[in-house]
């Protein structure tokens, strides 16, 4: 995390000149509230007491962000229409998708496992990506989405669950064992979802939620400016 620099708060700040729009901000571990100052693009404002971050600077605009959304639901959906890997031993043939792996461990009696992986792994991750495209494609055209609050909200509670690096690896390594015993063909879901990662890992460190907001507000104020007078 970069260190305080010119664009830490003052909470000791002289007053702003009058008419000068000041937006105060709580620090959401000490609750000291400081006054806003604009941030250079990718700059961190540190709480000048306790040096948490209390806000970042814009980290990308709204079509990369939405860009970046739309690769990832296609590299998903990719992932979970392909087979990750086809096996071949003994002239015996099996294709192993993502479903049909979540189908293998719950056979096996390991009902809890088969769940986790399903939720991490599919269904959060489509989840997520599908409220992020329900929010971002109305602000695309100029309107916020309805019941924006309480879907951004969903979002931030899901992304903490989605995992898909962990079940990446726990299946290159599976592979990498198995590979004594079988020939591994790499299948087409196995590199969209290496590339699903490396997209869903862009996009989350570029999005900035006060970036969002402002989307938001912006696109509020837009439509304020189209109604009738
Ligand atoms: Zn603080």
């Amino acid at each position: 995390m970069s260190q305080p620099s010119s664009s830490e708060l003052q909470s000791s700040r002289p007053p702003a000149p009058e008419g000068a729009a000041t937006r105060l901000i709580a620090c959401r571990d000490c609750d000291l509230l400081q006054q806003e100052v604009p941030l250079e693009r990718h700059a961190d404002a540190h709480c000048i007491r306790c040096n948490s971050v209390l806000y970042r600077g814009t980290r990308t605009g709204m079509n990369l962000m939405l860009s970046l959304m739309l690769a990832c639901a296609f590299l998903l959906i990719v992932s979970n229409v392909f087979p990750i890997a086809v096996l071949e031993a003994q002239g015996t043939r099996v294709e192993a998708t993502l479903f049909s792996t979540v189908l293998t461990v719950y056979d096996q009696g390991r009902e809890l496992v088969a769940l986790l992986v399903l939720l991490t792994t599919i269904v959060l991750p489509a989840l997520e990506i599908g409220c992020l495209l329900y929010l971002l494609v109305p602000l695309w055209l100029g309107r916020p989405a309805s019941r924006t609050p309480l879907v951004f909200r969903l979002v931030m509670a899901i992304h903490p669950w989605s995992m898909m690096e962990i079940f990446l690896l726990g299946v290159l390594v599976t592979l990498v064992k198995l590979n004594d015993f079988a020939t591994i063909i790499p299948g087409v879901s196995l590199w969209s979802f290496c590339a699903l990662i490396v997209f869903f890992t862009a996009a989350s460190s570029a999005f900035s939620t006060r970036d969002f907001w402002e989307w938001v507000v912006s696109s509020q104020a837009g439509q304020l400016e189209e109604l009738p007078q």
